[in-house]
């Protein structure tokens, strides 16, 4: 039986031209795509015209079904002898579970390919003009998810001595991500920003401290990057 292959493909953060070249030529040869929330229609029109393409997005609260649908998905698609793109914000495998779809694959035969992606970890606060190590500011980054499960907290204080926090998913827990840093012996003054739609036309910097932030006073709205750390002041001068 001819099997399919899959291709875990790193979109970057957004914008068109921050794919790599590789990641545009496997996604024009594919016969499927999987694709999510994420994904512009820039990117998708990358696709081979004739391609299936197909929405995958996660919702709040039927994660795990909708997981379990990619990995479905995948499945049947490779045994059809397909080529899968399954396409994935920034890399494939910062957060965003692309090595359980790499395992899955490989548990039925199917063979994987990664194409790396720019993160937008390290590309957001970059496009935002703020550096995440700097001479004697910043020697240091750690990147930190900001998402756990409901009823529970992370334990900050491992990260509460990194240089600079990169924290992603993190903007709906953003008061109690500030209070418990500040509880983990981070200074209250020290600066914060949250870069909203890294990368593309509606990209928005807001900027505050850990003291206003965990007080509950800054409105972030949908997936940003939050950036705490010193660096953060460093901005002005990268900045537009
Ligand atoms: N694999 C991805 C991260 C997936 S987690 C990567 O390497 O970039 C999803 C989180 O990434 C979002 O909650 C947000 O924190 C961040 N993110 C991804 N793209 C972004 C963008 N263009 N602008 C701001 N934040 C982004």
């Amino acid at each position: 039986m001819k099997t399919g292959k899959l291709y875990l493909i790193g979109a970057g953060p957004g914008d068109v031209e921050l794919l790599t070249l590789r990641a545009a030529r496997v996604l024009g040869e594919c016969d499927v795509v999987l694709y999510d929330r994420l994904t512009t229609p820039e990117v998708l029109a990358l696709a081979r015209p004739d391609a299936e393409l197909i929405y995958v997005g996660k919702h709040d609260g039927e994660q795990e079904r909708e997981q379990a649908r990619i990995f479905d998905l995948i499945v049947e698609h490779a045994k059809l002898g397909r080529r899968i793109a399954r396409l994935k914000g920034g890399d494939p495998l910062v957060f965003g579970r692309g090595a359980e779809e790499w395992d899955v694959a490989t548990e039925h035969g199917i063979a994987v390919e990664l194409v790396p992606g720019l993160s937008s970890a390290i590309a957001v606060p970059g496009l935002a003009g703020i550096p995440l190590t700097f001479r004697e500011v910043s020697r240091s980054f750690a990147v930190v998810t900001g998402h756990w499960k409901t009823g529970t907290n992370m334990d900050w204080t491992p990260y509460a001595k990194i240089d600079t926090l990169v924290i992603l998913m993190g903007t709906k827990q953003r008061v109690v991500i500030a209070a418990s840093l500040i509880a983990a012996g981070r200074s209250t003054l020290e600066p914060v920003a949250f870069v909203e739609q890294g990368s593309l036309a509606g990209q928005r910097v807001v900027e505050t401290d850990l003291a206003t932030l965990a007080k509950g006073e800054v409105e972030v709205s949908g997936p940003a990057v939050m950036v705490v750390g010193e660096v953060v002041r460093q901005r002005r001068r990268f900045g537009e």
